[in-house]
């Protein structure tokens, strides 16, 4: 290698390595300024009984972009992850969150209904987020059992003792736990025996495979044989169909969420879907259906 291509290949590095940290960088240029000018809002997802009776919610983080239109958080929560912003981000969620229980107590239609909000492992990980939610709770008298947390099993990279620890003070607390995407990661029984969680999320990849296929009603199964041996609740994320929905029953799930019951929607359309429920809009049996 002469001097010259060495130049050039240093050059060519120190570039492609601007271009991959610039991407994140200009997303989370803009998701502060997003912030700030409140493009930023949170979706509620009803989670239900199989009749479609709203037990609580999933909030889940909008961008709305005044250009650019509705960006997914699968886009920018990873660049947010990555340029450490998720404390910042994850405390906006809190706090809306918060607010949302707070008026909530007030209404008796709606005081019963959890709040789950999602928790990233680097928010979770963080020195202080005990403080911060013992403060959030000071500011926003709550009821804490009302506000779930979902972690997902990647909280574990800080290592099992500390996280256990961390989780048992909030409980303290009141706060409840699920663990989220629940059969994708590392899930052994061992370790969820030492986390306090009350609820392990069945993922969507399961939901959508388990009515199909028999390895995946399987692994569905024996998720719920540890929910039922831990001594806790199950909530089936993504049911799309009455055929999941009659799978899901069969394994002993009562807790879904998914858009067979409704979509990610403003909080005053959740709200009015509680205190004036619509009759769900079940497909009709294929017999049933008007000839075209
Ligand atoms: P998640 O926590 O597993 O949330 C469930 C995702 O599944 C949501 O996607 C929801 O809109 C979608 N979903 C619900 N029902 C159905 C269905 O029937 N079919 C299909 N195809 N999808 C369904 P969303 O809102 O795009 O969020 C994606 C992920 O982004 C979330 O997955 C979560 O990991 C993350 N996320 C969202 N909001 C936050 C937040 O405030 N903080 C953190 N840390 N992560 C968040
Ligand atoms: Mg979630
Ligand atoms: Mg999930
Ligand atoms: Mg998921």
């Amino acid at each position: 290698l002469n001097p010259t291509m060495a130049a050039l290949v240093f050059c060519g590095t120190i570039y492609a390595l601007q271009q991959r940290l610039s991407a994140p960088r200009g997303i989370a240029r803009d998701l502060l300024a997003a912030l700030r000018q409140g493009q930023l809002s949170l979706a509620y997802q009803p989670q239900t009984d199989r009749d479609g009776r709203v037990l609580g919610a999933e909030a889940l983080l909008r961008w709305n972009h005044p250009t650019r239109g509705p960006i997914p958080p699968s886009s920018f929560i990873p660049a947010a992850e990555e340029m450490g912003l998720m404390p910042i981000v994850g405390g906006f969620v809190l706090e809306e969150a918060l607010t949302t229980l707070v008026r909530w107590k007030e209404d008796p239609r709606l005081s019963a209904l959890t709040l789950s909000v999602n928790v990233s492992a680097s928010q979770f990980n963080e020195g202080d987020f005990e403080t911060t939610l013992r403060q959030l709770l000071e500011r926003h008298p709550i009821d804490p059992t009302r506000l779930r947390l979902e972690l997902t099993e990647s909280v574990l990279i800080a290592g099992l003792e500390p996280v256990a620890n961390k989780m048992t003070a909030l409980k303290r607390l009141g706060l409840t736990f699920s663990l989220d995407d629940f059969g994708t990661g590392f899930s052994s029984l061992a370790y969820l025996r030492r986390l306090p969680v009350s609820e392990l999320k069945i993922d969507r990849s399961f939901v959508v495979a388990a009515a199909e296929h028999d390895r995946d009603a399987a692994i569905l199964r024996s998720i719920r044989a540890i929910a039922t041996d831990l001594g806790v609740e199950t909530v089936a994320e993504g049911v799309e169909t009455p055929a999941q929905l009659a799978f899901l029953e069969t394994t002993g799930c009562r807790i879904f969420q998914g858009y067979l019951f409704g979509r990610p929607m403003p909080l005053a359309d959740f709200e009015l879907s509680v205190i004036a429920p619509q009759p769900r809009a079940m497909p009709a049996a294929p017999e049933l259906r008007p000839a075209p």
